[in-house]
């Protein structure tokens, strides 16, 4: 297939996982971009060639330099780098599986450039979900998702009238800590936090998944992606992570889409929509597993989760705070600055912190960014 890809956050989990989706499809990679992975990114750019390549911590530049001095490749850094990828005129489509909120703009900018996103970055959605949404629709923009869940809930929606669906159910793995008490919350470990029972992945999202703040942001990514009501959307603990989400239909009927834990398969159906080729993974042997098995979530304990389900519910600004707040706490999680359960306490007392705000611009969540980390630093010290 002659599709221009573009990606930025190619040495990630995502990241690495499509470059072997897009080597089985022989797509043309057109640029590759990293946050400070050099050395993969330089091996990357020998193995795929792309014309363009970014590493986005400016300090890595001169070292990519010399790794592709032997290399015809344009090199470029920082956000101005980032963006300048998402809008180039060759790419068929930008792969966004960047982390954090630094993948904002340039979805923004892929968008403005008239290029169809396949978007990993939860953080786009979470805090800038109208924004981002809105711009979508002028500029005839399609957004496909990677996560599993909403590439799910896309699939379930082929071939069915929008307006006929009644919500959705998202399913969760639970994480780790699933069936914990608060108070067995308190003495976790970061080792254990890290250790995920089903996904490998990168370690903000695995501690997003401990704290099920993960499938809060999916919550909200959701009520944007599919333009549903929050009490339209049901999540589910189903602890295998063999249905990977469903779509309920005014007639009472069920869709749900089923496979082993493995997200070639989403980024697969991003890049190749409509189409449905091998996809370098397992087949699912449902006898294999033999129970599937489904609970409610403990909102109250995993606070994460209430905090981001309240959030999207006041909607403006809270969503984007929350996100920031959580970021800034597992940041300093993964630092050991803060025990496992201080997470949830500091992105739910932001619900109480703030005021209502509304956001209307790009700089409007900037705004709510730093307020909202500023605030956690205070508390963190
Ligand atoms: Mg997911």
């Amino acid at each position: 297939m002659n599709k221009f890809v573009s990606i930025l956050g190619s040495t990630g989990s995502i990241g690495t996982q499509s470059l072997e989706v897009c080597e089985k499809h022989g797509f043309v990679i057109n640029a590759l971009a990293a946050h400070s992975s050099v050395e993969l990114l330089a091996e990357q750019v020998r193995k795929f060639r792309p014309r363009y390549a970014c590493i986005y911590n400016e300090e890595k530049y001169a070292q990519l330099k010399s790794l592709l001095s032997d290399v015809q490749v344009e090199l470029l850094t920082g956000m101005e780098g980032l963006c300048r990828i998402a809008a180039l005129e060759e790419n068929d489509i930008v792969l966004n599986s960047v982390v954090g909120m630094v993948g904002l703009l340039p979805t923004l900018t892929a968008i403005n450039a008239g290029k169809d996103v396949a978007l990993a970055n939860k953080e786009t959605l979470v805090a800038g979900g109208e924004l981002v949404m809105g711009l979508a629709a002028e500029k005839g923009v399609k957004i496909y998702p990677i996560d599993s869940e909403h590439s799910a809930v896309f699939q379930c929606l082929q071939g069915n009238k929008r307006e006929q669906v009644r919500g959705m159910i998202l399913t969760a793995s639970g994480g780790p800590f699933f069936g914990y008490s608060y108070d067995q919350l308190r003495n976790v470990t970061k080792e254990q936090a890290l250790h995920h029972p089903n996904w490998e992945m990168g370690s903000k999202i695995t501690i997003d998944s401990a704290t099920l703040m993960n499938k809060g942001l999916e919550f909200i990514e959701a009520k944007w992606l599919f333009d549903l009501r929050p009490d339209q959307i049901q999540i589910v603990v189903h602890r295998q992570s063999v249905i990977h989400s469903a779509v309920e239909y005014n007639d009472c009927s069920v869709i749900a889409q089923l496979g082993v834990p493995d997200m070639k398969i989403p980024i697969q159906y991003a890049l190749l929509y409509p189409e449905r080729l091998e996809c370098p993974t397992k087949r699912l042997s449902l006898t294999d597993y033999g129970t599937l098995t489904f609970a409610e979530p403990d909102i109250e304990t995993f606070k994460c989760l209430g905090a981001a389900i309240e959030a999207i519910g006041r909607g403006g600004a809270y969503p984007c705070l929350i996100n920031s707040a959580n970021e800034e706490a597992v940041g300093a999680f993964l630092h050991d600055k803060i025990p496992f359960i201080q997470i949830g306490e500091i992105v739910s007392s932001v619900l109480d912190r703030f005021e209502p705000s509304s956001i209307r611009s790009y700089e409007d969540v900037m705004k709510a960014d730093t307020a909202a980390r500023d605030y956690v630093r205070s508390i963190i010290g």
